[in-house]
């Protein structure tokens, strides 16, 4: 089986002041299709800038990375901005919610830009939404929804395009423990469903939702288990 994640040596450094430091020092993975994995590590260890990279919103300074079977490592940005646009969701930790906007615009947004007509991308929110569990909410705006049910507008938005994978940084971070495990459900959801999740968290008892966990420390993979005691009971969703 070919993987969807393909990370031969990868480095980063960041110039700062003519001066390269390095946050990523050789990194060599493989992630399978349909993988529910959880990235860790203590704050600094190159999670994000990992996570960016995957992510194709930054290239790596050296090493190649294979995404679904194309080398995105030295693509110029505007390609990689495709790549991005029909391989990749991604939730970040902030929600990133346009205010103004109701759930099922928002989710839609994606689908502007891939060109779809304003009747399919509202169907298709709706749909998104209710693999979220917020069938009903489609109307509300920001302002209406709890913090829980925000980040998973923002997991509907990230999965609207059928990505080859969904990437989330530390998508739990700013809600409490029982909103959590209710979005690391959802992820599981998601995952049962035929997904590859990748997630950042530093909570163990977050991590352990996941099947395989992969720790980094100062830029190397520390180690890297699968975790036979995850927890949820994902539902299939179709
Ligand atoms: P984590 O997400 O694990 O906390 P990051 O990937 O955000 O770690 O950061 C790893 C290291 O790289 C840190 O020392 C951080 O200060 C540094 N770093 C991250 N982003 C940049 C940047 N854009 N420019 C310079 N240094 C950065
Ligand atoms: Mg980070």
């Amino acid at each position: 089986m070919s993987s969807i994640i393909h990370l031969n040596k990868i480095e980063k450094q960041y110039f700062m002041g003519g001066q390269g430091i390095p946050v990523l020092k050789g990194i060599s993975l493989d992630i399978f299709k349909n993988e529910y994995v959880a990235l860790m590590g203590p704050s600094g260890s190159g999670k994000s800038t990992l996570m960016n990279i995957l992510g194709c919103l930054d290239t790596p300074t050296g090493g190649t990375y294979i995404l679904n079977g194309k080398d995105v490592s030295k693509m110029p940005d505007d390609d990689l901005a495709d790549v991005r646009n029909v391989e990749i969701g991604f939730v970040f930790q902030q929600f990133n919610l346009l205010p103004r906007l109701t759930a099922a615009e928002n989710v839609a947004l994606p689908l502007i830009y891939a060109g779809v007509n304003k009747e399919e991308r509202i169907e298709r929110a709706i749909a998104a939404l209710e693999k979220v569990g917020l069938g009903d909410r489609s109307h509300h705006k920001s302002n209406e929804m709890s913090g829980g049910q925000i980040q998973r507008v923002a997991i509907a938005r990230a999965i609207i395009n059928n990505p080859a994978i969904l990437l989330a940084d530390e998508p739990t971070g700013n809600l409490d423990s029982k909103t959590s495990v209710e979005v690391m459900e959802i992820f599981g959801q998601i995952q049962a469903a035929g997904n590859t999740v990748v997630l950042v968290t530093h909570e163990e008892d977050i991590a352990e939702y996941a099947k395989r966990v992969i720790r980094l420390r100062d830029g190397i993979i520390e180690s890297d288990n699968i975790n036979t005691a995850q927890k949820g009971s994902p539902i299939l969703t179709h």
